[in-house]
């Protein structure tokens, strides 16, 4: 059940005609006539499938001026995904509707290290009764989407030689969730879907959006031109990893590495060396909203550091939002502050011109958005709706 290659040759009508009536572009049978080129009645049979499957409802009349149309709109509740943002300690699952609203929500201590058999196993237990929750409210289950912590091939839905995640290399994330629930999954890393979750909830939508994530590392998610970037191979965006500079050993076995001077697990380790009691990005956080000077100042040289690399990725990229979110966005201003400091000063004035650099808006929620993002717009995608047997 692989979404991007089961459609090739695949009659795409009906998704085509949901994506007409879900973007509100089209919403009675003349203008699907008038924007899908597809024949009157082909466009009529289409529209009886998709009301008969609940993907549309009838949402009332338009006045035409002659006989009045039926308008029809897109049934969020025609069924539910089900989503997990898999982290290193902890997780959050949830059971969402077609809009991505939660019917239900539950995070979870979970040991990534333990391997897939057993974080699988847990995920499981909720994913199953997440499911009869929402069928008992009549929502079948549709489709899954996952955020693992480490680097994923998205067309094979596994993680590829995670540093933090023994066990799972090449384990067939996608596969097995998919056959369990019958249903399609997909697979991807945690900063990628926090990029495509806070994309897909932006107020007022731009093109292109960089996630930083500031946690114990650093990684960041690309959306280029409304779509997650995920490069050759599922590589793109390894922002932590850019040097800039000193001789500080990174866990990646080179030096110099932006997340081994600015990353969480870094800044821990440096301010207890100095006596404070930190052992994570949550405790640097944390000190630093008490108004602690030595991580005031820290975090503050912290954004500096990560604001010079990313000026480089405006120059390269142009996005029009920076979006930071991680533990460390938890400090307060300070980051950001540090962070705005250095790309306005060192990206040029027109690619800054126009540019936002904004604290997460969805914070620990993220994850999941994007993850119910990831499966519904896969799922609801003109190409794929009909052969994945959504509006069968
Ligand atoms: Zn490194």
């Amino acid at each position: 059940l692989d979404c991007e290659t089961v459609i090739d040759h695949a009659d795409t009508a009906t998704g085509a005609l949901l994506h007409l009536i879900r973007s509100g572009s089209a919403v009675t049978r003349g203008e699907l006539v008038r924007r899908s080129g597809l024949g009157r009645s082909t466009v009529s049979q289409r529209v009886e499938r998709l009301l008969a499957d609940g993907l549309i409802r009838d949402i009332g009349e338009a006045a035409t001026g002659g006989r009045p149309a039926t308008l029809l709109g897109f049934n969020p509740r025609a069924g539910a995904v089900l989503v997990a943002d898999l982290g290193a300690t902890h997780a959050r699952l949830a059971v969402t509707d077609l809009a991505g609203q939660p019917l239900a929500e539950q995070p979870l201590e979970v040991d990534i290290a333990a391997g897939p058999d057993v974080v699988l196993g847990t995920v499981e237990t909720v994913f199953d009764e997440m499911r009869h929750l929402a069928a008992a409210s009549g929502l079948p289950v549709r489709g899954i989407g996952v955020g693992v912590p480490g680097p994923v091939e998205f067309a094979a839905g596994r993680a590829v030689a995670p540093p933090i995640m023994p066990g799972w290399d090449g384990y067939p994330i996608r596969d097995h969730l998919s056959e369990r629930y019958g249903v399609p999954a997909l697979v991807d890393n945690d900063v990628n879907i926090m990029a495509i979750g806070e994309h897909w909830m932006l107020e007022e939508p731009v093109d292109d959006l960089l996630f930083l994530k500031v946690g114990t590392g650093i990684g960041s998610g690309l959306v280029l031109g409304g779509r997650i970037h995920r490069g050759a191979q599922g590589a793109a965006g390894d922002i932590g990893h850019i040097r800039v500079g000193s001789d500080a050993l990174c866990r990646c076995g080179n030096t110099g590495c932006l997340e081994a001077q600015a990353g969480g697990g870094a800044l821990a380790d440096m301010l207890a060396r100095e006596g404070h009691p930190t052992r994570n990005g949550r405790d640097v956080a944390e000190l630093t909203r008490s108004g602690d000077r030595d991580a005031v100042m820290a975090v503050r040289k912290a954004g500096r550091l990560i604001g010079e690399v990313l000026a480089a990725s405006v120059n390269l990229l142009n996005p029009g939002v920076i979006m930071v979110g991680g533990d460390l966005a938890l400090a307060g201003e300070h980051l950001i502050a540090g962070i705005r400091e250095n790309v306005y000063r060192r990206s040029t004035a027109l690619s800054t011109s126009r540019l936002q650099i904004l604290t997460t808006r969805l914070g620990d929620r993220a994850g999941i958005t994007g993850a119910a993002a990831m499966a519904i717009e896969t799922l609801l995608a003109p190409s794929v709706a009909e052969s994945a047997g959504v509006a069968s």
